[in-house]
């Protein structure tokens, strides 16, 4: 059993970041220029990244998570799955990506023992994802959606950062795809992160879920509740009238979730990160570099103990010293 944090709070989800790199450069998340990254010689190796899952899964974790940056660039991506895969008591093996080089890796991944995908997609209209994704394109994100579901990366999910005057009209359309397919398509509300040009462009052009919901149903129909039976679910969850699949919500700012948050972070350069909207960092890897006395599994239980209990945001306060592509989401 994971202790309960200083809230009463089960913790039992760990999200890996894998690398601060990625191939795609989203308005909301990264910047094109004065990028600093982590040193390689400080990113986890495929070797630390198990020994902290073991620490975890000891603990009582059984949910894990890859994200980046992007994940799919890390060249011993199958190797890590493998490793965390073959871990008795890993449950939930799954990957948020922006799908762009799933047409290789979905099948080899899934042979590793990967689960499922949440692929990143913010508009189906080629011109506007341009604008907001700034490199890649809909057809290459759709071909690689395509390869995670030949290879059973399912449930699958779409994840579309609703962002104001770039794709805030087209959520209908990305609704409409749960017509026709059992995916869960979610809408999430932006959030101001590190402070740079990413968070005043989150800031301005913030959508509230009532929007998004609203836009949704004046043009599909009433939405209907689906219950979710995990009560950390950050997803409220709908289906349109006759749909296969689910239209989902997920509102940090205007419906904050933070008394039911079971996860904690790992960045890529080897840091518990305690919640995503602050700085509070534990730095693992003394434990897993320096035959340091304290072990891996006494830093997460400190971590997990040091948990805030919710974010700031209607104070003005976010993380400062990260961005979104150095965390994970
Ligand atoms: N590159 C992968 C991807 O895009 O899915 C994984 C990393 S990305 C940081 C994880 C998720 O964070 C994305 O799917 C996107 O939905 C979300 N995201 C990124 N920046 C955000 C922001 N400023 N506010 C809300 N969600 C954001
Ligand atoms: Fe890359 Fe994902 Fe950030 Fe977009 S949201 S820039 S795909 S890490």
């Amino acid at each position: 059993m994971v202790p309960p944090d200083g809230f009463d709070r089960k913790t039992g989800s760990l999200r890996i970041s894998l690398t601060d790199h990625c191939n795609l450069r989203c308005l909301y998340c990264m910047p094109v220029q004065a990028l600093r990254f982590a040193p390689p010689e400080e990113l986890l190796t495929a070797k630390e990244i198990e020994r902290v899952a073991q620490a975890a899964v000891r603990l009582g974790f059984h949910k894990f998570r890859l994200t980046g940056g992007e994940p799919t660039l890390r060249t011993d991506l199958v190797d890590i799955v493998g490793r965390l895969a073959a871990i008795d008591g890993v449950r939930d093996l799954a990957m948020t990506t922006n799908g762009i080089l799933l047409p290789d890796l979905a099948q080899p991944l899934r042979a590793a023992g990967l689960r499922r995908v949440n692929i990143h997609l913010d508009t189906l209209n080629p011109d506007r994802l341009k604008r907001l994704m700034r490199f890649g394109s809909v057809d290459q994100i759709l071909a690689g959606l395509e390869a995670a579901v030949a290879a059973g990366l399912t449930p699958l999910k779409i994840n579309c950062v609703v962002t104001l005057g770039y794709n805030d009209a087209d959520v209908v359309d990305l609704a409409r795809l749960t017509m026709e397919h059992d995916w869960q398509v979610r809408f999430i509300e932006l959030m101001p992160l590190g402070g740079g040009q990413c968070a005043q462009l989150a800031l301005s052009r913030y959508v509230p879920t009532a929007a998004t919901r609203e836009r949704i149903e004046n043009a599909l129909g009433p939405l209907e509740a689906v219950r979710s039976p995990n009560p950390a679910d950050e997803a409220r969850r709908f289906r349109l009238p006759g749909g296969r699949g689910e239209v989902a919500f997920i509102s940090p700012v205007s419906e904050p979730y933070c008394g039911t948050c079971n996860r904690m972070r790992l960045t890529a350069d080897g840091r518990f990160h305690l919640c995503l909207l602050s700085d509070d960092e534990i730095d693992v890897r003394p434990a897993l570099r320096n035959g340091h006395a304290v072990t891996v599994d006494d830093l997460l239980r400190q971590a997990i103990a040091a948990k805030p209990s919710g974010h700031r945001l209607a104070e003005g306060l976010s993380v400062e010293r990260r961005q979104m592509f150095q965390i994970g989401g």
